[in-house]
Formats: C-alpha cells, structure tokens, sequence
C-alpha cells in the first residue's frame, strides 16, 4: 500500500471531533427517506484521487447525505454532480457522474479531497473542528508535495483552512495572508494557488457559480499543473 492510501486509512478510523462523530453516526442511522435502503459510510471521508496528483481540489466537508454515505468526497450529492462533471468536460474525469464508491470513476492526475473529513450539522464546522482535522490536510500535502503544481480551493472557509496547511506542509504563503476570491491566483514557490467559489447549491442554483466559471478555473488550473 501507498504511503497516501495508508494516509486515507487512518483519517477514516479518526474520531477527534466528539460533534462530529455523534452527528456523521446519527445521520449513518437516522439516513434520509430515498436512501433508506442504503447503508451510509458514517466515517470520516478521505481524499479520492491518485497518490501522484499534479492538481489538488480542496472543498469544505463531506455532505451528509453524500460523501457521508457512499464514503467518497463529493460522491453521491448535488454539489458533486457539478464538480464532477466539469472536472469530465475539461478532460480531468473518465466519466461525468459520481455516484458510488467502485462506480469506475477515475480522476487524471487530480485529486480532491477536504480541510473537515466529517460531515458537520448544517454544513457548518467550528474553527475548533478545522483546526484539528488540519494535520490530516497538512500530512496529505506533504505526501502529494513532489507532483503537485496546482491547488483550487473552493470557497473561503476552504482558503481559509488551506493557507495555514499549506505553510506547515513547507510551502512559502505570503504574509498578510491573500484574501479569497473567484478567479484569485497566488503563486506560490512551485505551486499555483486558485480561488474558486464553492459548488454548494446556494452558489449554482443562483447562478453566482456557473459551469463555465467552474470549467475556466479548473482548465486554467490544469494547463498550470500540465495536465492539458
Ligand atoms: S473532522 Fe477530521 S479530525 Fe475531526 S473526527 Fe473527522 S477526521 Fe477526525
């Protein structure tokens, strides 16, 4: 086994945030009425994507009726229909739907993972909960640290988790720390910083996040890491 899948193998067995753990669990028991028949994950949510990943995508935290209960990230919800298919419209994904571990998807030269493993109440994790599930992101970072070249980080409460973690994890971030923004870039040594607003409903179903905003910073991301 790979350094990065052994990785994935204890964030999956961590039970640190008490919160967390009680909420991913009851949603794994109470489950909701269309999946009744399911048996969710109710664990922490690795990152998916190959050990030797140019292009990283950071979101937020597993959803509870999705990555929750297939136990892959973004897998099985709204907000991973669009940021898979994207990810296949500019040639990063083998196919456009996410829908279940062992599905057949496979990324190219990308991965995505999380700063929160755990699926929180409302979407919403403390600072207390990013801060400690921060050194599975830093120790993620260091593993991916020899191929990577481009991360997008979805959102601010991503940006905001991933800065620090990128500085442990070795890389040099510039001091007052850059704001978040759609479209921000910041070069970092060797790597690309992308902001990119997060692909949760409230942001695609107004239309503040569109596909083709979504496809610009992923294809702009990927030429940066040389995947296209
Ligand atoms: S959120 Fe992170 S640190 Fe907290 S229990 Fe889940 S995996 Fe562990």
């Amino acid at each position: 086994m790979d350094a990065l899948a052994a990785l994935d193998r204890r964030i999956a067995d961590c039970g640190a945030c008490p919160r967390l753990v009680a909420w991913r669990e009851e949603v794994a028991r109470t489950k909701r009425a269309a999946f009744a028949g399911e048996t969710y994950w109710g664990r922490p949510v690795p990152g998916f994507g190959p050990a030797d990943a140019r292009l990283l995508i950071i979101g937020l935290a597993p959803a509870a009726h999705g990555g929750n209960r297939t136990g892959r990230m973004f897998t099985g919800d709204r907000s991973g229909d669009v940021l898979y298919r994207a990810l296949y419209d500019v040639g990063l994904a083998s196919q456009p739907d996410s829908v279940a571990a062992g599905d057949g998807l496979e990324l190219y030269g990308t991965r995505v993972t999380a700063p929160v493993h755990c699926a929180p109440p409302a979407n919403k994790p403390t600072p207390a909960e990013r801060d400690t599930c921060r050194p599975w992101l830093v120790r993620e970072l260091r593993l991916l640290r020899p191929t990577l070249r481009s991360v997008v980080v979805l959102g601010a409460f991503g940006w905001q988790a991933a800065l620090p973690a990128l500085a442990e994890a070795g890389w040099t971030v510039p001091r007052p720390r850059p704001a978040f923004a759609h479209g921000t870039r910041v070069p970092l040594d060797g790597l690309t910083l992308h902001g990119c607003f997060h692909v949760s409903q409230r942001n695609t179903f107004t239309g503040r996040l569109t596909p083709e905003m979504l496809r610009e910073v992923l294809r702009s991301a990927a030429r940066e890491a040389g995947l296209l």
